[in-house]
């Protein structure tokens, strides 16, 4: 998951900065003038704003990206799975009331969805 939010992020940056510095370019009268249409800007002020421009670009990319697949609980930056019934949210398995946090065996896997399934049989039941 990190991997693609990385990639992602590389993606969206390089043509961000590049939509950048052509407009940079154009609106800063760099385009037409010194021995390199970029030099004047980049030489100046512009290489300290695209740095800048970078770290922020990455900084929003990665944490849309978070929030996006995160836990809900505040504070907590662990990925999400596990989506907490009667509620809109998604939790991590460790703020989960029902996901455990360590392995569960298949046995105490197949025991639960016994439970389930005699839980919904009785709840189906005509009264
Ligand atoms: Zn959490």
């Amino acid at each position: 998951m990190g991997l693609i939010i990385a990639i992602l992020a590389l993606a969206l940056l390089i043509g961000f900065i590049g939509t950048l510095r052509h407009w940079f370019a154009l609106h800063t009268g760099t385009l037409h003038g010194g021995p390199d249409v970029y030099y004047n800007f980049w030489s100046g002020f512009g290489s300290d704003l695209g740095e800048a421009t970078l770290i922020s670009a990455v900084g929003v990319g990665v944490y849309t990206g978070v929030r996006k697949v995160n836990c809900h609980t505040k504070g907590c930056w662990r990925i999400g799975h596990h989506a907490l019934e009667g509620t809109p949210y998604i939790l991590c398995r460790h703020h989960h009331p029902e996901v455990p946090n360590h392995g569960a065996s298949h046995e105490h896997i197949l025991a639960q969805h016994q439970k389930f399934k005699l839980n919904k049989e009785a709840t189906s039941r005509p009264h």
